[in-house]
């Protein structure tokens, strides 16, 4: 795909007015390449003030064949898109733009059961136009009942949260955007990465680490960010994507996206996961390793399996056929762990990380490698002990 071309001119953080931090509005919105909606919604908050309207107009105008609906009572998460099935109304929320606020917008993670160390993270945005038929976002509680593309208003608001968490801390803290998302796909609509960048850049404790499958970085390269972002893309070989996704940029352009983001001084990193054992699984991913790490020069590589809840594997399910190389390497529906996501088995899960560790550090020895939502005892395994708690989303 051919990346957006620049939106924005100028970065300007600060307000003179009683308000510290302000929405984008030096900027030229632009549709997004892989966001097909047909309807916006305007829910709860979306145009409550003068800002928030121009902002969101801007944004409409954009979208004259679109139909737009004015729900200002409702919340961004209660919105009825007139479906049924769980299929239909995934379908249905892919293709519906909700305008909204987010009141609890930084949280800090809970993960259990797993080695991930708990983190802060923050949501501009709720899920995510691509189509990934192995993406667990769609089957976690709030996605399900509310699978629309969300737009949160308030990142004046959220910032300030940020702010004010971060300032409790006496030690750079990452604060993570992609958990409930992907953090870029959205950017040429909103320009939010010209507020964020330099809002981290700026600050003396928080830091931003993000994940994203998008190209939309032509703009990121001009921005003074001062070593306080690191990006992180989430990758697979083009063999696997062909398969398991769709709306997606490419492999290719992911990575030609990575390295252009590093060659601008970012730190950037690699997520590699879910790894899926497709056949011939074990030369795909050696060659793709090896092409990756002579493409970008990565910092950290995160690996993991799918850890998928069973209603984002109903999804998928229906999606693709029943036979296909996740579903067929889970374990049994009963045999869940203790963060209740299902995943391979334990030895399929060892081959597979033990094969790319091998070959990373053929190419690179030095490289940080780390596993994302994994047992300490598969850590343990792989004598990756010394890395946990130096992964993907954190610093
Ligand atoms: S990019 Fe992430 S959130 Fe978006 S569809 Fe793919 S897996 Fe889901």
């Amino acid at each position: 795909m051919k990346p957006s071309s620049k939106y924005f001119s100028q970065i300007k953080l600060f307000d003179n007015g009683s308000n510290r931090y302000s929405l984008p509005s030096d900027y030229e919105p632009v549709r997004p390449d892989f966001l097909d909606i047909n309807h916006i919604y305007l829910a709860k908050g979306s145009i409550s003030t003068p800002e928030r309207k121009r902002f969101v107009e801007r944004v409409c105008s954009l979208y004259p064949d679109v139909t737009i609906t004015e729900c200002l009572e409702t919340p961004h998460n209660r919105i009825n898109l007139n479906v049924t099935g769980e299929l239909n109304l995934h379908q249905a929320g892919k293709k519906s733009l909700v305008f909204g606020e987010l009141g609890n917008a930084v949280r800090f993670s809970e993960e259990k059961g797993n080695t991930c160390p708990n983190y802060w993270h923050f949501s501009p945005y709720g899920f995510c136009p691509y189509g990934c038929k192995y993406c667990y976002l769609a089957g976690t509680q709030g996605v399900k009942l509310s699978p629309t593309v969300k737009i949160f208003i308030n990142l004046p608001e959220i910032l300030a949260q940020v702010n004010d968490i971060a300032n409790q801390f006496n030690k750079p803290t990452a604060f993570f955007l992609g958990k409930l998302q992907d953090a870029l796909a959205l950017d040429p609509l909103t320009a939010y990465s010209s507020k964020l960048i330099p809002f981290f850049a700026m600050h003396p404790i928080a830091r931003m680490t993000l994940l994203t499958k998008s190209t939309n970085i032509d703009h990121l390269v001009r921005i003074n960010h001062n070593g306080h972002t690191i990006f992180s893309w989430s990758v697979n070989p083009p063999e696997v994507c062909d398969i398991f996704e769709e709306n997606v940029p490419s492999t290719e352009d992911r990575l030609q996206a990575m390295y252009r983001v590093a060659a601008a001084g970012y730190r950037v990193r690699g997520m590699l996961m879910p790894l899926i054992p497709i056949d011939g699984w074990e030369h795909i991913y050696s060659r793709f390793i090896e092409h990756l790490l002579t493409a970008v020069p990565l910092e950290r590589l995160t690996i993991g399996g799918i850890c998928i809840y069973s209603a984002a594997r109903k999804i998928m399910e229906h999606k693709m056929e029943l036979h296909n190389a996740i579903s067929v390497n889970v374990e049994s529906k009963t045999r869940q762990q203790g963060d209740g996501r299902v995943r391979y088995t334990e030895a399929l899960r060892v081959n597979m990380y033990s094969l790319i560790i091998k070959t990373v550090r053929k190419i690179k020895p030095d490289l940080g490698l780390a596993l994302c939502m994994e047992d300490q005892h598969i850590w343990l395994k792989l004598g990756l002990e010394d890395n946990i708690g130096r992964c993907n989303c954190v610093l």
